[in-house]
């Protein structure tokens, strides 16, 4: 469904706007303890495959 073009926020999945980069969005809207826990989850969920398979 997504275009390759087309980046969207993986935590909240809104899109940024075209002006304005994912980073930035990411910064402005998430607080770093949002941004920490997702990227703590993240690695859980890679992790947990990696075991898995
Ligand atoms: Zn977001």
């Amino acid at each position: 469904m997504a275009t390759r073009d087309t980046i969207e926020c993986p935590i909240c999945h809104a899109v940024p706007a075209r002006d304005r980069n994912l980073e930035d969005h990411l910064v402005m809207v998430h607080t770093k303890l949002r941004l920490a826990k997702f990227v703590v989850a993240e690695t859980e969920t890679l992790t947990e495959a990696d075991i898995s398979e």
